[in-house]
């Protein structure tokens, strides 16, 4: 494989669609060497980077507005206090509220008549 501008985290792209265009590389398919030399974070310090670079500086990270980004929450590069408690329980409700929905669903098709039934009362 060759690699573009020295950089073995991209390579020539093996779509057609892309028409040769150097693109980047899939990281599940990255070996160790090939990530040797560059500072990768990972987590919340990742997180705390990428907001620094998209809002600046920290002062901005910390006033960001976009509270509909989904790195928001954790833009500090800290896990802010009840958090993962709130996210447990709406995780809660979320499956309990799927279960209920299934509960329903499966009561729905059993209280429902048959194919055969259907049939049956359609050719009366
Ligand atoms: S939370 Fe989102 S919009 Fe705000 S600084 Fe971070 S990356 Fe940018």
């Amino acid at each position: 494989m060759s690699i573009p501008f020295g950089n073995p985290l991209l390579q020539v792209s093996p779509f057609a669609s892309d028409g040769g265009a150097v693109i980047g590389r899939d990281p599940r398919d990255i070996q160790s060497d090939d990530w040797r030399g560059n500072p990768f974070l990972i987590g919340l310090k990742a997180i705390r980077a990428k907001c620094l670079d998209c809002a600046f500086d920290a002062k901005e990270v910390r006033k960001c507005v976009q509270t509909d980004c989904p790195l928001w929450p954790l833009r500090m590069g800290t896990v802010p206090k009840g958090f993962n408690q709130a996210r447990q329980e709406a995780e809660f409700s979320e499956v309990t509220e799927e279960r209920l929905t299934i509960a329903a669903r499966m009561g729905a098709e059993k209280n429902a008549p048959s194919t055969d039934q259907n049939v049956a009362e359609m050719s009366k």
